[in-house]
């Protein structure tokens, strides 16, 4: 690859160099003009005569030239580059550019997200979106290069699958070949991390994405989300519990040096000391709010389950496949359903859930017990859950495992008011992807090959 990045030129100094970029600024002093040459690593200025003022604001070039000194009193301390310059021997404007719809220096905030969204390839060449898309990037690659070290092994799991309750509504595909069928899309791998556990993988874990069809909330991007997933076999909760911690250290201390955390290990607060104490399960344990500290806490000891007054029923705190602990099995027995608590743990950061996970049960009968204590019908249970139920009895390990919320984890190290901030195409809280503007109508024909027939709202 010939294409140089600017910010590599500082030793080049002496040397003839071909770049590549856009024109970030142009200022016409008439005999001479510089233009501010921007590319992925950086800008660099550049000098040329008059012939450079036909280039404008965001125009790509190409530029062979020069790499000089700046005199002394020249030099602009403010970027890496500001000690060099390039004098143009030749530039070519590869492709012009508008007048740009929004603008793309400052941080941004102020422009309304819609226009922010609907021309997201532009907002992305914001200083402050592409410093955040590089640092999700170097964060997941050393979450990868830390669960590696540990023996882990990244499997990806099936999109087009069927439904798996993490409590949110599906999205739905319909099937072509199997008229009046339907897939829906994973709320998250967790019935296909507990298969792999049955098939001996021992250490699995996936950069895996999520969809959950939920209400919007200004906070939140709506449908789909990146989930760091994460089982183990032949594990205690303290295991997956240190393992978790032990990964957030080494990741954050090498991509956030800046950062600081409140106490190494984690605090490890109950469910009801939390209530108590907080007020919330997501207590924020910060006392000063320093935007360099990260208050990360464990909760631990929920409820196995919530009463959902309008259903009538019980329903699982965190999902159905999670193990009540050993010691409440008695209330199970007794209908106490009120007093079971979970083997379940919840990462907590400034106030943030960002993880969550459990042992889980791998005993068929319990796993049967709790979908009817969830008021599931015993056919019913066959039909969406016969496949794990089945799965256990060929000699299933011990295991539990952790998701954490990548996107929520690292919004709230960034301090960014708004997942959307470190997801390069959001979809707007209102459910509209960015720049190509889904969801949409499809050719008729489409839904015939699928034999579905739009019921036209009155
Ligand atoms: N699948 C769970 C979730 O998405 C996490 C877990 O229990 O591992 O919340």
């Amino acid at each position: 690859m010939k294409k140089l990045f600017v910010a590599d030129l500082v030793d080049k100094v002496g040397e003839e160099v071909e770049l590549y970029g856009w024109a970030q600024s142009i200022r016409d002093h008439k005999k001479v003009v510089f233009v501010d040459l921007r590319d992925r690593s950086g800008v660099v200025q550049l000098v040329g005569d008059e012939s450079l003022a036909q280039v404008s604001s965001e125009d790509v070039l190409y530029v062979k030239g020069k790499v000089k000194e700046r005199p002394e009193h020249l030099r602009n301390p403010k970027i890496p580059t500001g000690s060099i310059e390039v004098e143009v021997l030749e530039f070519k404007i590869l492709s012009k550019a508008k007048a740009l719809p929004i603008p793309i220096e400052g941080d941004g905030y102020k422009i309304s997200e819609e226009a922010r969204l609907k021309y997201r390839y532009l907002d992305l060449r914001r200083e402050r979106m592409k410093r955040n898309l590089i640092l999700r990037y170097k964060l997941l690659r050393k979450v990868r290069e830390f669960l590696d070290s540990k023996g882990f092994v990244e499997v990806e799991t099936p999109i087009l699958t069927k439904s798996t309750p993490e409590g949110a509504r599906d999205f739905i595909v319909p099937s072509r070949l199997q008229k009046g069928k339907f897939y829906a899309l994973p709320q998250s791998p967790q019935q296909y991390k507990q298969l792999l556990m049955v098939a001996g993988v021992e250490r699995y874990f996936q950069i895996a994405r999520c969809f959950r069809d939920e209400d919007p909330r200004a906070d939140r991007a709506y449908g789909e989300f990146t989930q760091i997933d994460i089982e183990m076999s032949f594990v205690s909760q303290e295991d997956i519990r240190s393992l978790a911690e032990e990964m957030l250290v080494f990741a954050i201390k090498q991509v956030f040096p800046e950062k600081r955390f409140l106490k190494v290990p984690f605090p490890i607060i109950t469910y009801k000391e939390a209530m108590e104490k907080y007020g919330s399960d997501r207590p924020d344990i910060r006392k000063e709010k320093d935007p360099d500290l990260l208050a990360f806490c464990w909760v631990v000891d929920f409820p196995a389950f919530e009463w959902k007054e309008g259903e009538n029923r019980w329903d699982a705190t965190h999902h159905p496949f999670t193990s009540p602990k050993k010691e409440d099995l008695k209330y199970l027995e007794k209908g106490e359903y009120e007093k079971v608590r979970a083997d379940q743990y919840d990462l907590v950061l400034n106030g943030f859930e960002i993880a969550g996970g459990s042992i889980r049960i791998t005993d068929p009968k319990l796993q049967a017990k709790i979908f009817e204590i969830m008021g599931h019908k015993k056919e019913d249970i066959e039909k969406k859950f016969g496949h794990l139920l089945e799965a256990f009895k060929y000699g299933v390990p011990p295991h539990g495992g952790i998701a954490f919320g990548f996107d929520r984890l690292l919004q709230v190290i960034l301090n960014e008011p708004s997942v959307r901030e470190v997801i390069a195409f959001p979809a707007t809280s209102g459910g509209r992807t960015a720049v190509m503007d889904a969801p949409s109508e499809v050719e008729p024909s489409q839904l015939e090959e699928l034999g579905i027939r739009v019921v036209e709202e009155k």
